[in-house]
């Protein structure tokens, strides 16, 4: 349920609203919109009606969400969020780029990295210090030699840093030293992990399944949602198709629906997406006209030696040369970038 505030209400009925909420066995969730406040009251459906909220004093109306997510849909919040990464704003009218290595290798790899991607014009380098790979043979990370690696990029070049989370003992770890944390395509529907992470207040990036519906990825954004982290971007980053001349099939279609559904920013990742660095710009120009809020895209400065997706990974002269197109693209978006 939603419960809308009166324009001129005040803080004791708010305070009062969100206590009977709780009292009726619901979780209240305060939305502050530009236009109005709102509480949603989510929880089991079974329990105690709440059409009588609209008896309270300081409430406008009480309006039944019909869609299954509750919070991360546009009733409940017309206006796109914008989700602050310290100082770097997605979901805006800027285009934000998220740059960097599939995996952390070694300072001076990271180092290199993080200086090219900021020159050209991305704000947040991304790094793997911890990654889920298919085989239990394959390189899976520096784990927190990495976060310390990310640390030291950050402090030189003032870029903000994500990195993803696979196992959720990690999570006071990654959240000590990064400024976004990301959930990826293996773990969209790792409840347990996105409930944990849910609890914290940390920017979210949630990679969508590469089997996951729209549907299920919004489930799966609405399990942190629920737990009071509102700070979560979406990512398409392709699903498993029939298709096998590219390594997924990037879903471009989930940026309309996705924006049309919910509040959320979505980002799309066209170097997991294709598999191919030399796909990368054109499905990078194809997302931003499709209407998505940003990239991800995976850059190393030696691509053939790379620990891990090499083939997707695009050299720093050529991520300055995609920085290019991408902002031919958002200059007739009317985005900046
Ligand atoms: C990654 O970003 O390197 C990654 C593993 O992505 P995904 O979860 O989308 O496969
Ligand atoms: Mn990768």
């Amino acid at each position: 349920m939603i419960i809308v505030m009166e324009k001129g209400h005040t803080e004791a009925q708010l305070d009062s609203v969100k206590g009977t909420i709780e009292r009726l066995g619901y979780k209240p969730h305060c939305i502050y919109g530009v236009e109005r406040v709102v509480v949603g009251a989510v929880g089991h459906e079974d329990k105690t009606p709440l059409q009588a909220l609209e008896l309270m004093p300081g409430v406008e109306a009480v309006i039944p969400i019909l869609k299954p997510w509750k919070l991360v849909g546009r009733e409940i919040k017309p206006e796109p969020s914008i989700i602050d990464v310290d100082g770097v704003r997605i979901g805006g009218a800027e285009i934000v780029v998220i740059a960097g290595p599939c995996s952390v290798e070694s300072q001076e790899q990271i180092l290199e990295t993080a200086r090219a991607v900021r020159a050209s014009g991305a704000k947040i380098l991304r790094g793997g210090a911890f990654k889920p790979r298919t085989s239990p043979y394959a390189f899976q990370g520096l784990q927190v030699t990495g976060l310390k690696y990310l640390d030291k990029a950050r402090e030189e070049t003032g870029l903000k840093i994500i990195t993803e989370i696979v196992c959720e003992n990690d999570l006071d770890l990654i959240c000590e030293y990064v400024d976004m944390i990301q959930i990826g395509a293996r773990n969209c529907q790792n409840f347990s992990l996105l409930k944990k992470v849910g609890q914290t207040r940390i920017p979210v990036l949630l990679k969508r399944g590469m089997a996951t519906t729209i549907k299920e990825f919004l489930m799966a954004a609405e399990y942190i949602m629920s737990q009071g982290n509102y700070q979560v971007v979406l990512c398409e980053r392709g699903i498993r198709t029939f298709e096998d001349s590219t390594r997924f099939t990037l879903d471009l279609n989930a940026v309309p629906v996705l924006k049309e559904l919910t509040h959320l920013p979505v980002i799309v990742d066209p170097s997991h997406g294709t598999g191919n660095w030399k796909y990368v710009t054109p499905m990078g120009r194809a997302a931003i006209a499709a209407g998505a809020d940003g990239l991800i895209v995976e850059v190393h400065p030696n691509p053939l030696e790379a620990y891990s997706d090499g083939p997707q990974s695009l050299k720093p002269a050529k991520f300055d040369i995609f920085m290019q197109e991408m902002r031919k693209i958002a200059r007739v978006m009317e985005r900046a970038l």
